[in-house]
């Protein structure tokens, strides 16, 4: 489904309007947090129900962290667009619509299909990609953000590859056939990990050699996943080498042009395909919304996931500003938090609603996986690093795992662990 045709209501979905007269609780975003505080609540509201509506753009669930896989063609975009009809039954109004604002003092989401009124409001918005004011990156790198664009990846590898078996100049043909990643985080060293793989077959497919197609991963600090532990960094470079894959650390990317990534000591990195994967930030319209903001435009919240100053909305998920109190950091935009603030602030609205009191939110860290090609990966995991064909089959059976848990209308349940 392009996204051009997702301004229409869904289906069966009640009115903005309607949804906003008599509903008192309203979850802004659909994604990892939104929808497991939607499933979550309704599933513990099932005796005592209570108006629930859930406003999205899309009308279906994405599944971010199965994007670079789409983009190295070894999954269709359709697969990691889960119908939100198909999870939400009968339990939750649903509201397919752009967020335009929010009107703090009448309590009320602006959206394209008129305002709706909320008594307890969650915003679920996630991220946008952030990048960082490098001048002409938005407009010269793809980004890897949505199921669609992470077809754009894939599609533009397509014709790279195709241009660069049309091509007669040896140099011109080594360029056009190389895919530079910038942002060696967990989504960079994924996606790169996945075309370094699969690139060479697509190369046979346009008869241009299997050796010919080159990844080249840019990353500004000096280590890829940074923050992580020595040996998983170990573990994930020489995976990326055996793939082929050229990482440049220490490679700060000054501006992008349209011969390529210009670096700060004014190298130039070439290819044929751009993608960024540098970082996120807060979505636009929380800019100048009046809610409190901190790093990276995210919205600050107290112990128990409210809004500074507004203990009436919610924020969970990549939008809210949370501090670990054991590291002093802002906790990571990760699935993982999502969705355990997700759950909190279900047991929030629930306990608001039974008059209990509010429980505050405590980070618990299952681990870290990432996967490095479709075969390989790596994890850190109660302080065990393990590299290889496991941490792939770990990083597969979370998938899995998720994927029964919103399609079987549960939600993830980290008490179940
Ligand atoms: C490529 C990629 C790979 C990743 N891999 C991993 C991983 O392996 N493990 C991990 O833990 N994390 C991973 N992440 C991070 C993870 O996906 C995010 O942290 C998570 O999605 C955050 O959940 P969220 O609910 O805050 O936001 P999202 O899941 O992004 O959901 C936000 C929702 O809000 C909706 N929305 C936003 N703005 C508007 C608007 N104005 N109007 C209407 N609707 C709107 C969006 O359509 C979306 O449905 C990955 C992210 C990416 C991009």
């Amino acid at each position: 489904m392009s996204d051009t045709e997702l301004n229409r209501p869904m289906e069966n979905a009640v009115s903005a309007s309607s949804a906003g007269r008599g509903g008192r609780i309203v979850v802004a975003g659909a994604g990892y947090a939104g929808l497991h505080v939607a499933l979550r609540l309704s599933a513990k509201r099932r005796n005592n129900p209570m108006e629930l509506t859930l406003v999205d753009r899309h009308d279906y669930h994405q599944v971010l962290t199965e994007l670079p896989r789409v983009a190295g063609g070894t999954r269709a975009a359709d697969a990691v667009r889960i119908p939100l009809q198909d999870m939400l039954a009968e339990r939750v109004h649903f509201v397919q619509t752009e967020i335009s604002g929010f009107d703090l003092p009448s309590r009320q989401l602006l959206t394209r299909a008129g305002p709706i009124d909320w008594g307890r409001l969650v915003l679920a918005l996630g991220s946008r990609p952030n990048d960082f004011a490098i001048p002409g990156l938005a407009q010269r790198a793809l980004s890897l953000y949505s199921a669609s664009d992470a077809e754009r990846v894939w599609a533009a590898a397509n014709k790279a590859l195709e241009a660069a078996a049309a091509a007669a100049d040896p140099e011109r043909q080594r360029r056009l056939a190389t895919v530079v990643v910038g942002g060696g985080g967990a989504t960079g060293v994924e996606l790169a990990g996945e075309l370094a793989e699969m690139l060479p077959e697509l190369a046979s497919r346009h008869g241009l050699a299997p050796d010919r197609p080159a990844v080249v991963l840019v990353e500004g600090s000096p280590t890829i996943l940074a923050g992580s532990s020595p040996q998983l960094i170990d573990n994930a470079t020489r995976i990326l080498s055996d793939l082929g894959v050229q990482v440049r650390t220490n490679a700060a990317i000054a501006a992008a042009t349209e011969e390529g990534f210009r670096l700060k000591g004014g190298q130039l990195v070439e290819g044929g395909v751009f993608v960024w994967a540098g970082g996120v930030k807060a979505p636009e319209l929380v800019v100048g919304s009046g809610l409190p903001t901190g790093h990276n435009g995210r919205v600050k919240v107290d112990r128990y996931l409210r809004v500074l100053d507004h203990p009436e909305i919610y924020v969970a998920g990549d939008l809210a500003s949370v501090v670990d109190p054991r590291t002093g950091h802002v906790l990571p935009s990760l699935a993982q938090v999502a969705l355990e603030e997700g759950e909190t602030v279900a047991r929030n609205l629930d306990a608001e609603l039974e008059g209990r009191p509010l429980e505050a939110f405590t980070f618990h860290d299952k681990g870290f996986v990432v996967s490095v090609g479709p075969y390989r990966g790596v994890a850190d995991i109660a302080s065990i690093t393990s590299g290889g064909r496991l941490a792939h089959l770990l990083k597969d059976a979370i998938e899995w795992e998720y994927r029964q848990s919103v399609t079987h209308l549960r939600g993830w349940d980290p008490l179940a662990r």
